[in-house]
């Protein structure tokens, strides 16, 4: 039997979460559930769904922090997500499906932690930060050291997700997030890519470009953000292109082949630079 827990307020939660480590975190439970009838039940489960203190979208001077548990129809529908972090209003509308969207969570993508997660490419090229805490204290991780490995993170057995801290690019820096799967709907990315690229006039300044499905995480392309420096858009599209064929070693499995996967974040990566 399973002991179930619903915590009243976020110390309720981390109390929990202390006491019982061995204990599953439950949020949207989208990615919970789909294996839960092959699975052993769990000892005892800690149900965040709707706990208020981890619900909220707060647009700060410089940034915009989002509860990890935020729902991805939220996500799309703030209207300030939807004007300056558009990558990840963009990946939350293609999140499986409505209903999907509906019930999963930020915090659930991010704890999960799959390579085909699509908001992870966003956390990447937006240079967010997350916020976890436990009743030791809250503390902050770069996005980009938060993947250790396949479905690993830096979150203790202790710890709970609390929110991203999502810095606002500034207006010179332009932003994009493309997803590739066999269909538009309900379908779990082949390849997935966010970029946030910082232009003087029409020369990238500088670039953060993420890529998704190609690893057995979500990964910064540093060999592309280098290439691209100082070059004018359109040309950087080909200098992205050639730096990304000796950069990635793409994952073959039953969704697509490294072959297809190469290519399309080739093109990817390329349009990311185009001129318009
Ligand atoms: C039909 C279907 C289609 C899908 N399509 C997509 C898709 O297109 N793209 C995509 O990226 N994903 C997709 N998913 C996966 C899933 O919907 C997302 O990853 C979603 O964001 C998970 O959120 P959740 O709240 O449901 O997580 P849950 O299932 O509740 O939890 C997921 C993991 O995160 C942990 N967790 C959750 N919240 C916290 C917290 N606050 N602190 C610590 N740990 C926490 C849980 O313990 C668990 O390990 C799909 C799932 C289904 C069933």
């Amino acid at each position: 039997m399973t002991t179930y827990l619903r915590p009243r307020d976020l110390d309720e939660g981390l109390h929990a979460r202390a006491e019982h480590a061995d204990w599953t975190v439950l949020a949207g439970g989208t990615d919970l559930l789909v294996n839960a009838n092959h699975r052993a039940a769990p000892v005892g489960m800690i149900d965040l769904w709707r706990l208020a203190d981890l619900c909220f979208v707060r647009v700060e001077k410089t940034s915009v922090a989002i509860g990890a548990g935020t729902t991805w129809t939220e996500v799309e529908r703030h209207p300030a997500i939807r004007a300056k972090l558009a990558p990840l209003a963009l990946a939350a509308r293609e999140i499986g499906a409505l209903q999907i969207q509906a019930r999963g969570t930020l915090g659930g993508n991010v704890g999960t932690s799959s390579p085909v997660g699509d908001s992870l490419p966003a956390l990447l090229a937006l240079d967010a930060e997350l916020e976890v805490a436990s009743v030791r204290g809250h503390r902050r991780v770069p996005y980009r050291e938060w993947c250790t490995g396949y479905r690993t993170t830096h979150l203790a057995a202790d710890e709970l997700i609390i929110a991203a801290h999502v810095p606002v690019p500034d207006a010179t820096t332009r932003t994009s997030w493309r997803k590739v799967g066999t269909r538009r709907a309900q379908s779990i990315s082949k390849v997935m890519g966010a970029a946030a690229i910082t232009l003087d006039g029409d020369v990238v300044v500088s670039a953060r470009v993420a890529l998704g499905a190609i690893a057995n995480r979500p990964i910064r392309i540093t060999a592309v953000e280098d290439a691209v420096r100082g070059q004018r858009l359109g040309v950087a599209g080909d200098a992205a292109r050639a730096a990304l064929r000796g950069a990635i070693q793409p994952i073959d499995d039953v969704r697509s082949t490294a072959t297809y996967r190469r290519e399309v974040a080739e093109n990817l990566v390329a349009r990311f630079f185009s001129v318009s």
